[in-house]
């Protein structure tokens, strides 16, 4: 598949006044994808180590219960809002975002423009295979895609460090860490410096998707906000993960009594 025209174009946004809400005590920016994509763009630019958060509704659950991942979050240079519940809470709570960007998507866009923008790509996370079939995949459908590597998620604590050099020394632009909340934020932040890469971002179980080990909801159900329930139906192990759902649901009703 070719990089259509809409996907090559980025549109050119200040970093320095980007606007944001507070959902549940999280900072959550107000951004489109198109902004997102500038703010990468930028970020390669300046070569600064930057962290990007994709902020879906158990995150924002994770959030007001995990001290050391809120401050990792608060001091992300970009979080996206991730989903549909993120939406819907922002809108009820009368502090709407301007749409929605996953992290799948946003992913996906980056390897659509990696040829056009010079982008170097590396996918690490998910279990082993998964990362090589997304990379095969993903290259498949952008063949000018520039994904410099791949590896596994699974590995013992005290090989963190081989990890992380075996990373570095491809010199990746956009590093994907597909380790699940909050674990995948606490290793970019732990690892930053030493990664040296200009744009790390959170992406879940992006990989799964890319590689087609986990399918994406049809469309409508994306639209009709129900991407949760088709997840639930096809991997039953993930209950723990959508009974934070209601819970989410719950401390946004109850700030909206209390705004
Ligand atoms: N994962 C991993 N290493 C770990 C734990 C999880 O690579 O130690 C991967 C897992 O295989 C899956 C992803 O992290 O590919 C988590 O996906 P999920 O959809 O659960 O992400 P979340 O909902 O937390 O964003």
């Amino acid at each position: 598949m070719s990089v259509t025209s809409s996907e090559k174009s980025t549109v050119s946004v200040n970093y320095d006044s980007l606007d944001s809400v507070r959902l549940l005590g999280m900072r959550v920016d107000r951004v489109d994808m198109a902004m997102a994509l500038s703010c990468i763009e930028r970020f390669i630019q300046e070569r600064t180590p930057r962290h990007i958060v994709t902020a879906d509704a158990s995150m924002v659950v994770t959030y007001n219960e995990d001290p050391e991942f809120a401050a990792i979050a608060d001091k992300a240079d970009l979080v996206t809002p991730d989903g549909a519940g993120i939406i819907w809470a922002t809108r009820r709570l009368g502090i709407p975002v301007r749409s929605k960007v996953s992290g799948v998507d946003l992913a996906a866009k980056c390897c659509a423009l990696s040829a056009d923008k010079g982008w170097r790509i590396f996918f690490f996370g998910a279990a082993p295979g998964v990362a090589e079939e997304a990379c095969a995949r993903m290259t498949a459908r952008y063949p000018e895609a520039n994904i410099v590597g791949f590896r596994d998620g699974y590995f013992k604590p005290e090989e963190e460090s081989k990890v992380v050099e075996e990373i570095r020394s491809t010199r990746p632009d956009i590093l994907l860490v597909a380790l699940g909340i909050p674990k995948q934020e606490k290793f970019i932040t732990r690892n930053k410096a030493a990664l040296g890469v200009p744009v790390s971002i959170g992406v879940g179980g992006t990989l799964d998707v890319f590689s087609g080990t986990v399918r994406r909801a049809p469309v409508w159900m994306q639209k009709a906000s129900l991407e949760w329930l088709y997840r639930l139906a096809s991997n039953p192990k993930k209950i723990s993960k959508v009974a934070l759902l209601p819970r989410f649901a719950l401390m946004t009703l109850k700030a909206r009594k209390s705004a």
